[in-house]
């Protein structure tokens, strides 16, 4: 596997960063996870745009610019003979001193890897998901901004491993207000009567590139879709849920808690949503990033 780094291609063995990196020390540095399908990057555009808007958010430079990282982003593909595939894109703050201070930083440190991805089974699309709510919050925006995309999980991080200790593969987390939020690592959808519902950017959540295709898509089938606050007893009264996200696509969730959504299978909307969203995703169709 080849490894852009810098502007250099590297072997897999060879991509390397400092041990001075604000990135490794401080988890300071922003970064995207992007589709590949069929040979085509999906929504580059949108990606981009958050991916500078993320950088600008923690005052980050970059050292290269939207086309620059498009062409590394498809010669990186084109070299790992990828074709359905992910990408992470990565810029770290860069080598500095032990200081916390970003500034101290000379030159950040861009990084793109193109591998193969599976998330979860293909047992689990087929079936839907068990989820659990959190006890682990999501940060408030005046702490760490959810919509910047940073390098900082931790807070996801320490849901997730609830998520593995309860057993389950993915878990909700709700904000300061004790509103769902958004999953560790995707946005959350519910349907209840007929409307698909999602969390508000307020709610303190990544605005998911994914959760836009998702919205744009129900627009266009004449579904409603709506973005308000969601309670867990929304969730739990909900008629269908799926997640969404660039990894994970669009899956079913059909139990919280242990508890069964609707009727405990995958819904009709859902099952509607994920066909029409493999469809969309083999075109070359761009949906602007609304944040
Ligand atoms: N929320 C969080 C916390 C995430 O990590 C992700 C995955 N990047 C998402 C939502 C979904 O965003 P996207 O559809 O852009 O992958």
């Amino acid at each position: 596997m080849i490894v852009w780094m810098d502007g250099r291609t590297v072997d897999r063995n060879d991509a390397k960063i400092s041990v001075f990196d604000h990135g490794l020390l401080y988890g300071d540095g922003v970064f995207e996870g992007i589709r590949v399908y069929s040979g085509r990057i999906f929504q580059c555009k949108a990606h981009m745009d958050r991916l500078f808007r993320s950088a600008e958010g923690i005052r980050l430079g970059c050292a290269f610019d939207e086309k620059q990282l498009t062409d590394a982003m498809n010669a990186c593909i084109q070299a790992n003979n990828i074709y359905d595939g992910y990408i992470r894109l990565i810029v770290t703050r860069g080598p500095g001193t032990l200081g916390l201070n970003p500034f101290n930083c000379e030159q950040s440190t861009t990084i793109i890897i193109a591998d193969a991805i599976s998330l979860y089974s293909r047992e689990m699309y087929e079936r839907g998901l068990p989820l659990i709510i959190t006890k682990t919050r999501r940060c408030p925006a005046e702490s760490l901004d959810p919509s910047i995309k940073s390098l900082n999980y931790l807070n996801n991080t320490l849901a997730k491993i609830e998520c593995v200790d309860a057993g389950v593969p993915e878990g909700i987390m709700l904000n300061e207000k004790g509103n769902v939020a958004e999953g560790t690592g995707d946005n959350i959808f519910i349907v209840k009567d007929g409307a698909i519902i999602t969390p508000p950017p307020e709610a303190g959540i990544l605005l998911g590139i994914t959760r836009g295709v998702v919205i744009h898509l129900a627009r266009q089938m004449e579904l409603e879709a709506i973005e308000r606050d969601i309670t867990p007893a929304d969730l739990y009264a909900a008629d269908e849920c799926f997640l969404t996200g660039t990894a994970a696509e669009v899956i079913a969730a059909t139990h919280v808690d242990g508890n069964a959504i609707g009727n405990g299978t995958v819904g009709p909307i859902t099952e509607m949503l994920l066909g029409r969203f493999h469809e969309f995703a083999r075109t070359d169709e761009e949906v602007p990033y609304e944040g």
